[in-house]
């Protein structure tokens, strides 16, 4: 059987784990957590990288950053994770969603505007399997309506729009490193701060509320409760098995891309054919093969596909059930304009496996099968 998905491991995890054990230092902040948040603020050039225990949470302390209260309103697509939307629900906001383009599967950004009200606060934006949605014109909107961006780049890590890293374009970038993303902790994200005035305050929000970051660093002599808070730092054990994978960033996202090309390769032929649809990249946005999808003529044909696979020992999943429609969804937000794209398209995108352990006989063998459903 091929899985859909297996955690990123490169073999040399252990190693950067013991080391975390012998350091004395398994919880949060320890020499692992520094290496991470490093790493990312040097790659991607941000003011402020900090581990969390998740993107769900990095999105919530986006949230908590922005202000964000009863009565406010965020527009974000509604073809996207709960967690986009859960983060600023906890905090009394609603969801305002606009429909998606067909062709990244990211929020149109023509549409942003028109759900703009005297209520809006900000645009949380998803650059959906590490595609970016078109920044220039979302930022250019929330300049001139003073709204805040976060940007939920849980998929996006070592991807650029126009040459930028996605996750420091908006206000916050969030990233997940959960065991079906490129690079893993098991459970963990980070926080990409932009506008360095906002990191003392995200440093006391991760802290429980306490200066106890500005305490380790000598700046003050005793930590106190200072503002809201929770506990949003990692354990360094978890931060060791990711800054393994960070330090072979570059080899796995290659290994990840040449899975990704070659799918698109061998199945070119069923989309000139007009079986099937294959994923765009706009010009401008380099992605890193997070993921590999397929869209078929409609959700009968993809059951089918779905089953067929499986009988070939293959595992294929389909994705986001629309948020507007799910319970939650319809008590906590609304859909502004029309629903287009975004039902339809999600009822007919099938992801294919992707990991990076997945070879490369594995790719053909998958697309082969996808071609002989199609009687290719
Ligand atoms: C994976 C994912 C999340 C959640 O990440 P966690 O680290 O599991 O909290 C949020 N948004 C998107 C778009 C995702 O793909």
């Amino acid at each position: 059987m091929i899985r859909f998905n297996e955690p990123p491991y490169t073999g040399k995890e252990m190693k950067n784990i013991q080391k975390a054990i012998e350091n004395m230092h398994i919880c949060g902040d320890g020499e692992f957590t520094k290496k991470c948040s490093e790493y990312l603020e040097r790659t991607t050039g941000t003011a402020k990288c900090l581990l969390t225990t998740s993107c769900t949470h990095a999105l919530e302390m986006a949230a908590l950053l922005c202000d964000l209260k009863e009565g406010d309103e965020v527009i974000l697509p509604s073809y996207t994770f709960v967690s986009t939307a859960d983060a600023f629900v906890l905090r009394g906001a609603k969801a305002v969603f606009v429909d998606i383009r067909p062709d990244t599967m990211n929020i149109d950004e023509t549409l942003i505007e028109d759900a703009i009200t005297e209520k809006t606060k900000a645009i949380f934006v998803v650059h959906y399997a590490g595609v970016a949605c078109e920044m220039d014109t979302i930022m250019e909107i929330a300049d001139r309506h003073h709204l805040m961006v976060v940007e939920d780049a849980a998929q996006a890590i070592m991807c650029t729009y126009k040459g930028k890293p996605l996750g420091t374009i908006g206000d916050f970038g969030c990233y997940s490193f959960h065991e079906t993303k490129n690079f893993s902790m098991g459970e963990g994200g980070a926080l990409l701060i932009r506008n360095p005035e906002y990191i003392e305050n995200a440093e006391i929000l991760r802290e429980k509320g306490t200066d106890r970051s500005k305490y380790f660093r000598g700046q003050v002599d005793k930590y106190r409760w200072m503002n809201l808070g929770s506990s949003y730092l990692p354990s360094d054990i978890n931060a060791a098995y990711l800054y393994t994978q960070l330090e072979m960033a570059e080899q796995i996202n290659e290994v990840r891309l040449a899975r990704w090309k070659q799918y698109y390769e061998l199945l070119s032929p069923l989309k000139e054919a007009g079986k099937i649809e294959l994923p765009i990249i706009p010009e401008g946005c380099v992605h890193n093969g997070h993921m590999f999808y397929i869209k078929t003529k409609d959700m009968e044909e993809r059951t089918s596909l779905i089953d067929f696979m499986k009988a070939n020992d293959v595992l294929t999943v389909f994705h986001y059930v629309p948020l507007h429609s799910a319970p939650a969804g319809i008590k906590f937000g609304r859909f502004h304009g029309e629903d287009k794209y975004t039902t339809r398209e999600s009822e007919r995108l099938l992801r294919l496996p992707m990991f990076y352990q997945l070879k490369e006989e594995e790719v053909d063998y998958i697309a082969g099968k996808v071609k002989e459903f199609y009687g290719a």
